[in-house]
Formats: structure tokens, C-alpha cells, sequence
């Protein structure tokens, strides 16, 4: 297969988990890659991955909250393989707590992360998309972006803040040639919810199986996780499709947790 040859793909938190699957099936289908993260041993390690492959890739340090980390790191990918075709923004982190116990500073930092990250790596790419006249931006969502839950008020309004961008990115793209959309994951094994369970049990008064099957798992049609290949051939086929008539939507991969 090589729905995605030529094409240039940045990926950010792709030194783990959701986005370093998105890269590999990248490589796989004949992109080359920007790895980026915050996580430098992370992102050698993707691309060792992606080299094993047989695929191109150069490992990126890059705070996604950092407008100058961006803009540098962005630069590096478009000299080094002349083009970007694909951006995925997905990097982020988890902080769970109540609202009264929520300090300030944590709540703008995962705003910074997610939402200030997607606005500053979006700025970053269309500069080379525009002119290109071609570019599928990507945004990771979540069901967190269309649903609630306790405990996750920043992250909720952060996951729903980038509808609203990707949507604004449709209309603005759109006279360039560029689409964009948003992928909302429902729960998937990665060391970003592995830390919730723990956190959750112990701030909802439940047993870690109990987070797992009443919390994340409750609203599904078979009780089963998402995987982060899962996700990566949502990623794949938003990458490849081959007109805008798929731009301004979110898709929805949760085995059913929130359908819409
Ligand atoms: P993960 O922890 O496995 O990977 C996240 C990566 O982002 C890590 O490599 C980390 O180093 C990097 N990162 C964190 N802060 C960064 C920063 N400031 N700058 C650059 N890189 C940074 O988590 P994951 O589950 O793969 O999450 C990836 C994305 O998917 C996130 O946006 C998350 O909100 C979203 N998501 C995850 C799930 C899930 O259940 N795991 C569900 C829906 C959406």
C-alpha cells in the first residue's frame, strides 16, 4: 500500500502512544515524517521504528506550548523534506481533578498544551500548505470534545475548544486548497490513561476496575477499548482522501461511546 507516498506528514507527540501509531501507519503507507515531541527519547525512538520500516523520518524536540519550539521545529521538517503535506496536532497531557481543587495553573497549562499547541502548530504549518496550495490539517479531539466528564473540566473545554478551530481552519483553508478536520478517540490504552485509572479510583472512591468498566468503558456497545491503530487508520484515510469534500467534520472511533 502507498496511499500517502510523497506526502509529508508533521506529527506531534509522536513519541507515544496515539501519535506514534499514526506516524508508523504513516511510514507505512510511503510518508515521510516530522516526529515531534517534548519527549526526545520518545521521538528517537519512533523513528528508529519508522527506519526499521524502510520509511524516512528525523526526530523533533518540541514543547508545543513554546511559539518559538513550534515555528522552529516546523521549519526543520519543511527544509528537511521540502513540503508539509499532513499535520497532525496531538500532543497532550492529562490532569484530572475537581473544580474546587483545581489549581489555576494546571488548567492553563493543559489549555496551553492542547488548545495553544493546535493554534501555534496550525500557524506554523499553513505558512508552507498556503502557497503549496494543497494540506489536510489534523486535530486530535476526543469523545471529549462532543461529551463531559467529571473531574476533566479542562480538558473537556480544550478537547471542545478545537472543534471549534478545526471548523474555523475549514472555512479559512478552504480558498487555499487546505482541509481540516478533527479525530475524536474514545479511550485507548496509552500511558495517558494508564496514569488516569489510579488518579480516577482514588478521587471517584472506586476500584481501578470500576474506572475501567463504569467510567471509561460504560457507554460503549461491547465494552472494549479503542486501540491506537484504531485511530491511525482514522488518521490514514483523513490524510489520503482525495478531495475537500471531507473537511469542518469531526469522526467519531470509540466502539460506539457517543454516537453522532
Ligand atoms: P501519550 O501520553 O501516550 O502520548 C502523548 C505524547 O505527547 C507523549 O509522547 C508526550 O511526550 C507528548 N507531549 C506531551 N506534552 C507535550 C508538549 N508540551 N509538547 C510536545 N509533546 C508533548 O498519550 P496519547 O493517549 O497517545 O494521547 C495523544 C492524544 O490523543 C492527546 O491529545 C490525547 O488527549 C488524545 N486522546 C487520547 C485518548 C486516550 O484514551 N488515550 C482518547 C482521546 C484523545
Amino acid at each position: 500500500m502507498s496511499e500517502l507516498r510523497g506526502n509529508v506528514a508533521l506529527v506531534t507527540g509522536a513519541g507515544s502512544g496515539i501519535g506514534r501509531a499514526i506516524a508508523l501507519a504513516f511510514a507505512r503507507q510511503g510518508a515521510r515524517l516530522g516526529i515531534c515531541d517534548i519527549n526526545e527519547a520518545g521521538a528517537a525512538a519512533t523513528v528508529s521504528q519508522i527506519e526499521e520500516i524502510g520509511a524516512e523520518a528525523i526526530a523533533v524536540s518540541m514543547d508545543v506550548a513554546d511559539e518559538a519550539a513550534v515555528e522552529r521545529g516546523t521549519e526543520a521538517v519543511a527544509a528537511r523534506f521540502g513540503r508539509i503535506d499532513t499535520m497532525v496536532s496531538n500532543a497532550g497531557i492529562q490532569i484530572v481533578h475537581p473544580i474546587e481543587e483545581f489549581p489555576y495553573a494546571e488548567f492553563r497549562r493543559m489549555i496551553d498544551i492542547h488548545l495553544g499547541g493546535a493554534f501555534l502548530l496550525t500557524k506554523a504549518c499553513v505558512r508552507h500548505m498556503y502557497p503549496q496550495r494543497s494540506g489536510s490539517l489534523i486535530y486530535m479531539g476526543s469523545v471529549h470534545s462532543h461529551r463531559a466528564s467529571p473531574l476533566k473540566s479542562a480538558y473537556v473545554a480544550a478537547k471542545h475548544g478545537i472543534l471549534g478551530l478545526s471548523r474555523t481552519m475549514a472555512i479559512e483553508g478552504a480558498k487555499h486548497n487546505v482541509r481540516s478536520n478533527v479525530i475524536c478517540p474514545g479511550f485507548v490504552r496509552t500511558p495517558l490513561v494508564d496514569k488516569q485509572i489510579p488518579e480516577q479510583a482514588e478521587k471517584l472512591g472506586i476500584s481501578e476496575a470500576d474506572v475501567i468498566a463504569k467510567v471509561m468503558l460504560k457507554d460503549t456497545v461491547d465494552a472494549e477499548f479503542t486501540t491506537p491503530e484504531d485511530v491511525a487508520d482514522t488518521a490514514v484515510f483523513l490524510a489520503g482522501f482525495r478531495s475537500n469534500a471531507f473537511t469542518g467534520q469531526s469522526i467519531t472511533v470509540s466502539h460506539g461511546w457517543h454516537m453522532g
